[in-house]
């Protein structure tokens, strides 16, 4: 955060209370030089409070959801591939 654009505004500004403050909140963020980090920082310790890395609290639940499929998705397809000892019996 110490090279973050909200070094330049209230902390308040990102723990705001309506739409139109989340939206002002993603603004600031959306140019920001460490957007990536901060909302993989974000994510990475379910911080669930704020915009961070110019997503709401919202957009976050959405993108951890998504992975967690993503993750159970390969796991079931990394699980159904037959594996070399398998293969070895069969021929
Ligand atoms: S992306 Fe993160 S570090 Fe950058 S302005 Fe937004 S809250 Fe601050």
């Amino acid at each position: 955060m110490a090279t973050g654009n909200c070094n330049n505004h209230p902390p308040a500004v990102f723990f705001p209370s309506d739409g139109v403050g989340v939206e002002t909140a993603k603004e600031i963020c959306s140019s920001c030089p460490v957007k990536e980090e901060c909302l993989e920082y974000a994510l990475e310790h379910r911080v669930d409070h704020g915009v961070w890395g110019a997503t709401s609290e919202r957009q976050r639940r959405r993108i951890l959801k998504a992975r967690r499929a993503e993750r159970a998705r390969k796991a079931l397809a990394a699980s159904r591939e037959p594996d070399a000892t398998t293969e070895a019996f069969a021929s």
